[in-house]
C-alpha cells in the first residue's frame, strides 16, 4: 500500500477582521518593481471591501467575471493580459467564492508555466511552481481554499489542474467577509461542504485522517443548518471552519456519487457546482439514505428551492454526453461504490438517475 504524501497550504490566518492584516502578511513577498495582483469577485465591484485592499506601487485590481464557472480560456486570457502588461508579478491574490479562488490559483500557475491551462488539466502535469498566491474566501463551503486543484472547464473536459504546486501559499480566513451572502447562495455553497462530508465519510477510501476532519465538518454544518433558527456571526465562523475541515477530509479521501453526477450536469448544462450537487443529492436515497434525509430536512428548514426537472426534454445524445463525463470520474465512483463500481453503476442506471433530476 502506498500512502499519499500531500502538499498543504503554507500559511493560514483565521479570525474576524484578519483581512486587515493582509498588507503586513504579503509585505515580505513583494518583489522590487513587481506588482501584487488582486483578483476580486465581480460581486465586490463598488463594495466597501475594495477600499480595504492594501494597494502599493503598481499593484492592480482585476475583477473576476464569475457569471460562468472558470474556463481554461478565461484563465489563459487573464494570465496573458498580466504577462503583456508586466514582466512578472509578485503574486496573485484571489478574493471571492470558489470560482475566484480557483481562478487565482490557475492564473498564478500560468504566470510561470508555458502553453495553455488546458494542457495541465489532469493529475500532476504542472511542472513549475506558480507565483506567490493567496486565497481569501468570501463564501464558505467549497474547500477550494485548501485543495490541490483548480476546477476548470476546458475544450474537451471539466477537470482541475491537480498538482503539488496548486495549493495556496497563504489563506486568509475572515468570516466577516461571508456575512450578507444571499441566503440561497450561502446554502448551496454550504451544502457543497455537507455533501463533501457525506461522500467522504460514506466512501471506501475513508481513513482516520479524513474521518476526523469529515466528522468535525459535518458537526459544524449541522450546527449551522440544522440547529440554528436564524443566521448570526457564529454561523459564518462555523461554516468557514466547516469548509476548511471538509476540504481537508476530501484531501485524503475523495468525493462520491453526487459530485460525479453533478459534473455531467455542469459540463452539458452549465449547472453551477453548489446547486448542481444539491439537485443530485435530492435523489440519492439509494446511496446515502441518512445524509439525503438530513439534506431534505435542511432544505425545508432553511426554506430553499431545489430546482426539479432540469433534464426534461434532453436528447439521447445529450444524456450520453453527461453519462460519459460522469463515468469518466473513476476515482469518485470507486470511492463511492468500491472497486467493482462499474458493475453497479451501469449506463442504464445512470441514465435513469439523470432522468429523475
Ligand atoms: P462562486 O465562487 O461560483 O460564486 C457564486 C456567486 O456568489 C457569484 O455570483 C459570486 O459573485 C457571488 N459571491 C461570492 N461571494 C459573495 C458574497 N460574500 N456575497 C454575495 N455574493 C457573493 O460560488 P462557490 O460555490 O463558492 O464556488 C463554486 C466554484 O468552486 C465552482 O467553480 C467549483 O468548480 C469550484 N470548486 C472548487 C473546488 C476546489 O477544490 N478547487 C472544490 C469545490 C468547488
Ligand atoms: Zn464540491
Amino acid at each position: 500500500m502506498k500512502f499519499r504524501n500531500f502538499k498543504m497550504v503554507d500559511y493560514v490566518v483565521y479570525g474576524r477582521g484578519c483581512f486587515n492584516q493582509l498588507d503586513e502578511i504579503i509585505a515580505p513577498h513583494r518583489k522590487e518593481g513587481k506588482p501584487m495582483i488582486f483578483l476580486v469577485d465581480h460581486f465586490f465591484e463598488n463594495a466597501p471591501l475594495v477600499n480595504r485592499i492594501p494597494l502599493r506601487g503598481k499593484d492592480k485590481i482585476l475583477f473576476a467575471d464569475v457569471t460562468y464557472e472558470p474556463k481554461t480560456t478565461y484563465v489563459d486570457s487573464l494570465a496573458g493580459q498580466l504577462k503583456n502588461e508586466f514582466d512578472s508579478v509578485s503574486g496573485v491574490i484571489g478574493i471571492g467564492g470558489g470560482s475566484t479562488m480557483d481562478l487565482a490559483k490557475a492564473v498564478s500557475l500560468m504566470m510561470n508555466n508555458p502553453g495553455s491551462s488546458a494542457d495541465y488539466q489532469g493529475w500532476d502535469l504542472v511542472r513549475l511552481p506558480g507565483v506567490y498566491k493567496v486565497g481569501i474566501p468570501t463564501l464558505s463551503g467549497t474547500g477550494a481554499e485548501v485543495s490541490r486543484t483548480t476546477v476548470l472547464t476546458g475544450p474537451t473536459k471539466k477537470l482541475g489542474m491537480n498538482s503539488d504546486f496548486t495549493p495556496f501559499s497563504q489563506i486568509v480566513l475572515d468570516p466577516e467577509l461571508t456575512a450578507n451572502a444571499p441566503v440561497n447562495q450561502r446554502f448551496y455553497t454550504g451544502m457543497d461542504c455537507y455533501i463533501h462530508c457525506i461522500e467522504s465519510l460514506e466512501g471506501t477510501y475513508l481513513n482516520e485522517f479524513s474521518k476526523s476532519y469529515g466528522e468535525k465538518a459535518l458537526e459544524l454544518c449541522r450546527k449551522v443548518f440544522v440547529k440554528k433558527d436564524s443566521w448570526d456571526n457564529e454561523c459564518d465562523d462555523q461554516l468557514m471552519m466547516a469548509s476548511y475541515a471538509g476540504g481537508m477530509s476530501i484531501a485524503y479521501s475523495q468525493v462520491g456519487v453526487a459530485h460525479a453526477v453533478s459534473y455531467g450536469l455542469s459540463y452539458l448544462l452549465g449547472t453551477k457546482h453548489g446547486i448542481g450537487n444539491c439537485i443530485v443529492m435530492n435523489h440519492l436515497e439509494e446511496y446515502y439514505p441518512a445524509g439525503v434525509k438530513e439534506f431534505k430536512y435542511m432544505v425545508e428548514k432553511n426554506k430553499i428551492d431545489i430546482p426539479q426537472g432540469i433534464c426534461k426534454g434532453l436528447t439521447d445524445e445529450q444524456f450520453d454526453t453527461m453519462i460519459n463525463v460522469s463515468l469518466g470520474m473513476k476515482p469518485l465512483w470507486e470511492n463511492a461504490l468500491g472497486k467493482e463500481w462499474e458493475k453497479i453503476m451501469t449506463r442504464d442506471k445512470l441514465r435513469a438517475l439523470y432522468e429523475k433530476l
